[in-house]
């Protein structure tokens, strides 16, 4: 019997049915968009269109012909559209059109390309969509850590698109570029696909690689065009000139037809009074519900512990009502065999798997296209994430149902409250600061090793060349002559490099078998994995038997004693400059350079009750980070204006604090783990109250600059969430925060209203 069609308003309705209602924030209908075609570009290969068109792509999509056309013009492009856009095809149709042509050339290689996706997954999947399209003429090769020796000769010397990913660049291809001479002298195209990923630190170590590649391939008389893909992120072209340090222009009107959608975003009732039902609880009831409805839905959650929750209630639930439903149940946690990836695809085309629980759609490596609904437990951290998981839903030619569950955190609940922040404009912009310090000389020390550095190289890397070289010269690692600054060592420069994050990591061992579990980084490993830590490794408790900071390892043993831990620290900072400055009134604001030290002093034992039964002293040494910071001032007088006495200052600041790091990610796309924040009633060196919110990686890594430039938008979403809240003292949703190392004391909620309000109203 055929089934009849999907209808989204009638099954929301059935799901707010009743007292639920009021769990139904918002309700946006997204309307089915028609796609805008244009004509194939005369210039292409015949072989290219070709291969496209058998393949029943007869025309383009508008910003897939206005991508081809801006990049065979030789101009630095990035398009920044949605999910399943086809935002390939329009670097490919220049691209190869340019590789096919140089083919004829007498060295048979007239042009090449260089593809570098974030992962080996992501390069790999490009290339074998290539290889499908059977491109006459054109050698398209994967060139990675895997690539076999003997493979790696004949790629350099004879493929004309190599697809590859940052690391290998900066291991590989950099170091080694004398023996790239021929492929980087016709380099005519550099591709930098989902380049929304590299942001923060990361963001900046891909930055500063780029700058060498450029610089290496001018060396051999090339100046390829740089074409960016990118999730939709608010300002493209500047995400973009800041990894190349050229100008780049954006693309951001999406072409591509779209089917009718109806978003719901959905706020879990309260437990309690101040405790709100988890976002994978609600989840797990709305799953139930939809299968109870024959509607076939995926349920992404954060963490492969809350995809087997969310799996696990769900099958709970339907127990009571339909037992014949629970196989039809399945958690997906990503890992898998093919042929088990290709046997869940499988059973949800044949719609004998009714219901899936998975973490994030894009390490998930199954297609998934093609289902009813889509259910995302807690904000997936961007808009871009939000709109591909999202995007998973729908069947072609029938609408689809999408429904945000927020989580009990200050961000969720602003959003699900402010629907215009994730239906309008770009909220966040991916943000990096291209002349971190830290992170560039180090770069400048390989590029170095590259090609003697010079004055000119400021083209490249920016003004701080010089500054940073004679430091490098100091600490002898460059040495200086006539002719520039030269590598003065006889180890590998790449090889100080790691572009993965800074600093050192400790590893977590299992002490009956020696297994390595996994990692931490060296700067949580102090609150994580302290000695008699219980630390959760994929869901399953462990206990720290040993924190060896020598040996950079803890030492733990599977086991869960009953109890839940949790870490007690002490944070102050020192101001080392400012750059940026703002008055609002009797308020001033700042960003600059700030020393933070903490020290992990103890740590609190809890029950599963919360009530906690001992502390426990520590002896770990204070950690310091240099880094960048906002932070902003109001004399006493001005709080106690503003009703907040002197008893209370603590309190307010520190709630002002925990919520203005949780809105942080509306502007800038970090996460709470990114950053932190500091708040003092009597701080030394501004002789004022002061609340501090910081990168939390050495030298910054642009999240505290976005509040400093945006911080209207910012600290006024902080107030109005925590003024809104409906919690009478205060909770996750507006001034707790889940990693506060004073236990989250003192805090006053009223208190921190009345100092944003008139911090707010100096401006
Ligand atoms: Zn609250
Ligand atoms: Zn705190």
């Amino acid at each position: 019997m055929p089934r009849s069609p999907f209808d989204p308003r009638a099954t929301l309705g059935h799901l707010a049915r009743g007292a639920r209602r009021e769990r139904l924030v918002h309700v946006r209908h997204l309307p089915r968009r028609e796609a805008e075609l244009v004509p194939w570009p005369q210039w292409v290969d015949p072989g290219v269109y070709a291969a496209w068109s058998g393949a029943g792509v007869t025309h383009l999509w508008s910003h897939q012909g206005e991508m081809a056309e801006r990049a065979w013009a030789g101009q630095h492009t990035v398009c920044a559209t949605g999910t399943a856009s086809g935002k390939s095809l329009g670097f490919l149709a220049p691209v190869l059109t340019a590789l096919a042509e140089g083919s004829h050339a007498p060295t048979g290689r007239g042009a090449t390309a260089l593809y570098l996706a974030p992962t080996k997954a992501l390069a790999g999947d490009q290339f074998a969509r290539l290889e499908a399209m059977a491109v006459p003429g054109v050698r398209a090769a994967v060139y990675d850590g895997d690539t076999p020796t003997d493979e790696r000769r004949w790629i350099r010397d004879h493929a004309h698109y190599v697809l590859s990913n940052p690391d290998l660049l900066h291991h590989a291809l950099l170091p080694g570029h004398q023996r790239w001479a021929p492929f980087l002298r016709a380099l005519r195209y550099v591709v930098v696909d989902e380049c929304h990923v590299y942001r923060g630190v990361f963001g900046a170590h891909v930055s500063a690689v780029l700058r060498r590649l450029l610089r290496v391939a001018a060396r051999y008389g090339s100046r390829p065009t740089v074409l960016f893909a990118s999730a939709t992120v608010a300002h493209p072209e500047v995400l973009a000139s800041a990894l190349i340090g050229q100008p780049v222009s954006a693309i951001t009107h999406d072409g591509s037809p779209r089917e009718a959608t109806t978003f719901a975003l959905w706020e879990p009732p309260r437990d309690g009074e101040d405790v709100r039902r988890s976002a994978v609880s609600e989840s797990a009831t709305l799953l139930a519900d939809l299968v109870l409805q024959d509607v076939q839905t995926v349920a992404f959650a954060r963490s492969r512990v809350g995809v087997e929750a969310v799996a696990a209630a769900t099958r709970r639930d339907l127990e009571g009502v339909d037992p014949s439903l629970v196989p039809r149940i399945a958690a997906y946690r990503g890992g898998y065999l093919p042929e088990e990836r290709r046997e869940l695809e499988r059973s949800l085309r044949g719609r004998e798997l009714l219901g899936l629980a998975a973490t994030n759609a894009l390490e998930l490596g199954i297609d998934i296209a093609g289902l009813d609904a889509v259910l995302i437990a807690g904000w997936p951290g961007t808009r871009a994430s939000l709109w591909q998981q999202a995007g998973r839903a729908g069947r072609s030619g029938a609408p689809s149902l999408a429904v945000l569950v927020a989580g009990d955190d200050p961000l969720d609940t602003y959003l699900v409250h402010h629907p215009e922040a994730i239906f309008e404009a770009p909220v966040e912009a991916s943000v990096f600061d291209p002349e971190n310090p830290h992170v560039l000389t180090p770069h400048l020390a390989a590029a170095a090793a590259e090609l003697p550095l010079t004055e000119a190289d400021t083209e490249w890397f920016g003004p701080s060349v010089p500054t940073l070289a004679e430091a490098l010269v100091a600490g002898g690692v460059l040495r200086r002559r006539p002719a520039g600054w030269f590598w003065a060592r006889s180890d590998r420069a790449s090889d100080h490099v790691e572009l993965r994050g800074i600093g050192q990591t400790v590893r977590i061992v299992e002490s009956r078998t020696g297994r390595v579990l996994g990692t931490v980084d060296e700067a949580r490993a102090h609150s994580a994995v302290h000695t008699g830590a219980v630390y959760l490794h994929q869901g399953q408790p462990h206990v720290v038997t040993e924190l060896d900071l020598t040996d950079a390892a803890a030492h733990v043993v599977a086991g869960n004693p009953g109890w839940s831990t949790q870490a007690r620290s002490s944070s102050e900072f020192r101001i080392l400059h400012a750059t940026h400055e703002q008055q609002w009134g009797p308020a001033t604001l700042t960003f600059g350079a700030v020393e933070v030290t903490n020290q992990v002093t103890s740590f609190l034992r809890r029950l599963p009750t919360g009530e906690v039964i001992g502390e426990h002293p520590l002896d770990l040494p204070p950690r310091t980070l240099s880094t960048m910071a906002v932070w902003w001032t109001l004399p006493e007088a001005e709080l106690a204006l503003a009703g907040v006495g002197e008893a209370d200052i603590p309190g307010a600041l520190h709630a002002a604090e925990h919520a203005s790091i949780g809105l942080l990610p509306l502007i800038a796309t970090c996460d709470r783990w990114d950053i932190g924040g500091v708040s003092t009633a009597l701080h030394p060196d501004t002789g004022l109250p002061t609340v501090l919110v910081y990168d939390g990686h050495p030298g910054g890594a642009g999240f505290a600059e976005q509040g400093f430039r945006r911080a209207a938008q910012w600290l006024n979403a902080t107030l109005e969430t925590v003024r809104t809240c409906e919690c009478a003292t205060g909770c996750p949703s507006c001034v707790q925060s889940p990693k506060c190392g004073n236990g989250n004391e003192p805090l006053s909620k009223p208190g921190a209203v009345r100092a944003l309000e008139h911090l707010l109203a100096g401006r």
